[in-house]
């Protein structure tokens, strides 16, 4: 079900078990289970296929640990392949990722030649993705295809924001994103022009049943935290300012700690004694993780109020109890496709501050979901975090709000059933649309 690209599909990944639809019950009631089921039951056995770049690290990976095991349990033959590439490789498809979203950076002619087309020839000559559906996400895979033989519909599914994405990278991409039956998006306003395909929106989700995102109790996070906080001599009971991220130019770490640096100036939040936690890993797909991660560590210096902490044991459930105990989430990225973050601080009922950028706006209401600032704004995100930490009933009211925005809009649930009336439209299958 999970498997390497190489030529002769022998390389296998853990096998995950198949999700039971009616788990989610609770949490989004029987209307929405049923009327999963009934797309579903039109699909059955149809095959759908994901293409993407790392099973590991990332938002990607992150959902698509849910969304193939959560389809397999609706009885649709889903699939999960990755592509196979040396270290070359991903440099210069972050450095695809960076120009994309407005870096300036250059590549050369065999960055492009050999490594991006000839990875992507290399993985896909000779084997053919047999599915009805098939998701190709994110640049690195793009160029299959023309390389592979995809048997059904293809479409690509862009998780970044590409509507300043530098004319010459995509000026590259789009010949082969125009070979695709259609192409899906996290937001209309993050299609650059060229696009001739059918242009779809699915929003990223988050799995409210996984370890990370189960809500928990105040008690039940400090138990599972127990080690990690000893370990780094953390006290949970000073208040705690949380950033979990990738270790990334775009994520805007450093402007982080340059925040908190400046809060604690402030007189009556000294007096509160916070904290603030920078949690980060690298993505396999990701060379410039270490880089990025011993940049801050650096800017940190000897300052005892900050920890940042890199690939932290047991990551799912410490991410998801950092997140429940802390006072005030912070993400403000620079550039960001959507913010799995943002999200899963959100249901956790974490008031958020979060850049006015991307994916995140569509997450954060302003004094409704969280607050907003602008990635550079660095008094007013002191001025908001001291205004949560000073008024602990805010978590109560902005979490409320984040946590049904949350179920509304960003479930898993809600992802799975927007592919499957994609997938049924492209199989010229009725599905129920009125119900939706
Ligand atoms: N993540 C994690 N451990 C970390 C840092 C990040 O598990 O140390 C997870 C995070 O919880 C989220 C995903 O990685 O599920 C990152 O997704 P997001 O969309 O925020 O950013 P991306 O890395 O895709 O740009």
């Amino acid at each position: 079900m999970y498997s390497h690209l190489s030529e002769q599909y022998k390389i296998k990944f853990g096998n995950l078990e198949d999700i039971d639809i009616n788990g989610y019950q609770e949490i989004i009631g029987s209307k929405e289970i049923e009327k999963l089921k009934k797309i579903a039951g039109k699909l059955e056995g149809k095959r759908w296929a994901n293409v993407n770049s790392t099973f590991e690290g990332g938002g990607v990976a992150e959902m698509l640990k849910s969304i193939v095991p959560i389809a397999r349990g609706l009885g649709i033959d889903c699939t999960w392949y990755c592509i196979e590439a040396t270290d070359d490789f991903y440099i210069v498809t972050k450095k695809f990722h960076n120009i994309i979203q407005g870096l300036d950076q250059h590549f050369t002619l065999e960055e492009l030649l050999d490594l991006y087309v000839n990875t992507n020839r290399r993985n896909f000559e000779n084997i053919s993705i047999n599915a009805d559906y098939s998701v190709v996400h994110d640049p690195q895979p793009c160029a299959s295809v023309v390389h592979g033989n995809y048997t059904g519909k293809k479409v690509w599914r862009c998780h970044i924001d590409t509507s300043e994405a530098n004319d010459l990278i995509w000026n590259f991409l789009v010949p082969y994103i125009n070979n695709y039956d259609g192409v899906i998006f996290s937001h209309p306003e993050f299609v650059k022009t060229g696009v001739r395909k059918p242009v779809f929106q699915i929003p990223p989700s988050i799995d409210p049943l996984t370890v990370k995102n189960r809500q928990k109790t105040r008690e039940e996070s400090l138990s599972i935290l127990y080690e990690l906080l000893n370990e780094h001599n953390i006290d949970p009971e000073r208040p705690i300012v949380l950033a979990v991220s990738r270790y990334d130019i775009h994520k805007n770490q450093e402007t982080i700690v340059k925040v908190f640096k400046e809060l604690k100036k402030d007189r009556d939040i000294s007096k509160l004694k916070p904290i603030l936690i920078i949690v980060g890993n690298s993505a396999t797909d990701d060379p410039e993780g270490m880089e990025m991660f011993k940049k801050i560590y650096g800017q940190v210096e000897d300052d005892k109020d900050i920890f940042t902490l890199l690939n932290i044991p047991n990551n799912d459930e410490n991410i998801g109890a950092l997140m429940s105990i802390a006072d005030v989430f912070i993400h403000i990225s620079t550039k960001e496709g959507f913010g799995l973050v943002v999200t899963e601080a959100m249901w956790q009922g974490t008031p958020v501050i979060g850049s006015n950028v991307g994916g995140i706006r569509l997450q954060i209401i302003n004094d409704k979901t969280g607050y907003l600032v602008e990635p550079f704004e660095i008094d007013k995100m002191k001025t908001y975090i001291k205004h949560i930490l000073l008024n602990p009933e805010e978590k109560e009211r902005l979490g409320y709000s984040a946590i049904e925005h949350v179920r509304n809009n960003f479930l898993v649930t809600n992802l799975v059933r927007r592919h499957l009336v994609l997938m049924s439209f492209y199989l010229g299958i009725d599905y129920p649309c009125f119900e939706l």
